[in-house]
């Protein structure tokens, strides 16, 4: 499982590096300001992502642990955490001129948990949501408490999720086709990730989608028994 995974992640590097390459190959012969300015930018872009890339896999095997250790447990208040995504999207929300709609029960109480990492599992979430909704499309957040469980809710009216597809989206490097021509930025570990982080909290998260139409991704956060505040 490790070789096939090392195999496709390095599949994953080569792409920027070859960019890096070439545009470093360029760049010591161009003379031309404005052409300079593009292969630096381009460097900029290929360097960011292979950072990215590390940062996920590292997250990913510190998940892997598969324990609470993997967790720095305290209080969570997840309305806050989502005004934290949003802040942090907004960049990107503007750029597309999405709509966002945000629905939150106030009325949620603080739950242990590890803010950082549940604050990453719904930002994978939202940011997916931006990335595969088309310009001028629309976005909603939504929070709520159901049986002994807080739930987060996130619907978005982007290109959706064909049902081939969508039982594997929560599986290391998987991406959709469809997903790769719109948004070639993600290497298909965000989900895993949030599904990792959510499965430490002893929660769930969930997909629905209609292709064309959008999709509904739900995460289902646990309002600890004693076993697991115990374990805090
Ligand atoms: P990626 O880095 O490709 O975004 P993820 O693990 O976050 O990887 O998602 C896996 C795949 O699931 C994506 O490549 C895409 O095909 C699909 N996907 C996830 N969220 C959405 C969404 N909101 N709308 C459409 N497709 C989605």
């Amino acid at each position: 499982m490790l070789n096939n995974f090392i195999r496709d992640i390095s599949h994953e590097f080569r792409t920027p590096l070859a960019v890096i390459d070439s545009s470093a190959y360029i760049l010591r012969r161009t003379e031309d300001a404005e052409k300079r300015d593009l292969l630096v930018e381009r460097l900029t872009t290929q360097v960011n992502r292979l950072v990215r890339i590390l940062e996920e896999i590292l997250t990913m095997t510190e998940l892997d642990m598969q324990t609470t250790e993997a967790l720095s447990l305290s209080s969570v208040a997840v309305n806050e955490l989502i005004g934290d995504v949003m802040i942090e999207l907004a960049p990107l929300v503007d750029g597309k001129r999405l709509r966002i709609t945000e629905n939150l029960d106030l009325s949620l109480t603080a739950i242990p948990g590890d803010p950082e990492r549940l604050r990453r599992a719904i930002f994978n979430v939202v940011q997916n949501a931006v990335n595969y909704t088309p310009d001028g499309g629309s976005i909603s957040v939504q929070t709520r408490n159901i049986d002994s469980a807080q739930l987060i809710e996130v619907k978005d009216t982007g290109i959706g999720i064909e049902a081939d597809d969508l039982i594997h989206i929560f599986e290391r490097l998987y991406r959709a086709d469809k997903a790769r021509a719109i948004e070639d930025n993600g290497v298909g570990l965000g989900l895993s990730i949030a599904k990792q982080i959510l499965v430490l909290h002893r929660g769930k998260i969930q997909a629905e989608s209609i292709p064309g139409q959008g999709s509904l991704f739900r995460l289902i956060l646990p309002v600890a028994g004693d076993e697991y505040a115990r374990s805090a």
